[in-house]
């Protein structure tokens, strides 16, 4: 046994199960995912639920769900389609490395999603924690399911002093939930770790007076739950200045363009936008040559109407946002298209253009 494990030895196991499962039984959150245990739905919601809130995900869900209902709706689906249903989620390499598996699922398991752990870990974007979570959820298999939720609920239980920032800390972890897991209920058993994680066992103030598993906790018993996980920051953020502009033609088209196959919010859509690496290049008229200079548009500016602010996780994106005409002919293209307001709506824009476009709607109010 691995000596950050050394605790382990004083839980009851089966109590621990037992209050744990049994809360989670009574208190679950009613979520869509749950209605059943079709491994292609938990493993769309585990896709989804990385890095976004449960609440954000509910509707986009029940959209993707109605768009592709089965593996083989989504193996088949146009690139456009998939990027619309997930338009706002961010992370967009997720939806399109779930259709490569997909397709995988569809042409090397005959659209059964695979229940060894070896073949599901071997798709395209399924990590350990994905690959656990459909397992035992959907299957029933005594699989860890360790993500930073539960890695927080875990540090906490057995108090355990391993830094989560690093990689190989997971695997001390994924050793305590084997010792943990429920060999009779192991989806009740990962699910209401991951539910105590989020509904009382929280990053800042845990509930531990409302906590069922209390009478077990290493941390509350040695009054430290506040200062676990030991969670060491990331590297700094970096700031990019943008400049952006809603381009019109004579006929009231806005112009967009379809970013690279590959980087940030690959393929998705967007406001023509320059970086702006001085401050100075902020004037309008910079930023007239910048877009001559760039992108090769001749255009002209007319206000800057707000100042829009994005944050990824690595990275905050400060755009400045204009209206403006464009002046040269336009050739339409795969990368670059000039579209009405309803024509727009077919097209998949991340979060900080809507946000753009939403502004420019209210100013012409
Ligand atoms: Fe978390 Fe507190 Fe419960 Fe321990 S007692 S698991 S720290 S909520």
């Amino acid at each position: 046994m691995l000596n950050e494990l050394k605790n382990i030895e004083k839980i009851k196991i089966n109590e621990f199960q037992n209050d744990l499962i049994s809360w989670f039984k009574n208190e679950q959150r009613d979520l869509p995912w749950r209605k059943d245990k079709d491994p292609y739905k938990v493993w769309v919601s585990e896709i989804m639920l990385q890095q976004t809130r449960v609440d954000t995900v509910i509707p986009y869900f029940n959209r993707f769900i109605e768009w592709f209902p089965t593996i083989d709706d989504l193996a088949k689906a146009e690139e456009d389609k998939i990027l619309k249903a997930w338009e706002g989620l961010g992370y967009y390499s997720r939806v399109r490395n779930l259709q490569s598996a997909v397709r995988e699922v569809k042409e090397k398991y005959n659209g059964v999603v695979p229940n060894s752990p070896e073949e599901i870990a071997g798709l395209k974007g399924v990590g350990p924690y994905t690959a656990g979570a459909v397992l035992s959820i959907a299957y029933g298999i005594p699989e860890p399911a360790v993500d930073g939720n539960v890695m927080r609920v875990i540090s906490r239980i057995l108090s355990i002093w391993s830094d989560i920032a690093k990689p190989a800390s997971r695997k001390i972890f994924e050793q305590a939930v084997r010792h943990l897991i429920s060999h009779e209920d192991p989806s009740s058993f990962n699910q209401a770790l991951m539910e105590l994680g989020a509904l009382v066992c929280t990053p800042t103030s845990p509930s531990c007076l409302l906590c069922p598993v209390r009478e077990h906790c290493q941390a509350f018993e040695e009054g430290v739950q506040e200062e676990l996980p030991v969670k060491t920051k990331k590297n700094k953020t970096r700031h990019v200045e943008l400049a952006a502009a809603l381009l019109f033609d004579e006929n009231g088209k806005i112009v967009i363009h379809k970013r690279p196959s590959n980087g940030l919010l690959a393929n998705l859509w967007e406001f023509p936008n320059v970086e702006i690496i001085h401050s100075l290049e902020h004037e309008r008229g910079k930023v007239v040559e910048q877009f001559h200079q760039l992108l090769d548009l001749e255009v002209q500016l007319e206000k800057a109407i707000g100042q829009i602010e994005h944050v990824f996780s690595h990275l905050i994106w400060n755009i400045r946002v204009y209206t403006g005409e464009i002046t040269s002919v336009i050739q339409e293209s795969e990368e670059w298209k000039l579209v009405t307001f309803e024509e727009m709506q077919e097209y998949a824009f991340p979060v900080p253009h809507q946000k753009m476009f939403k502004l420019f709607l209210e100013q012409k109010k």
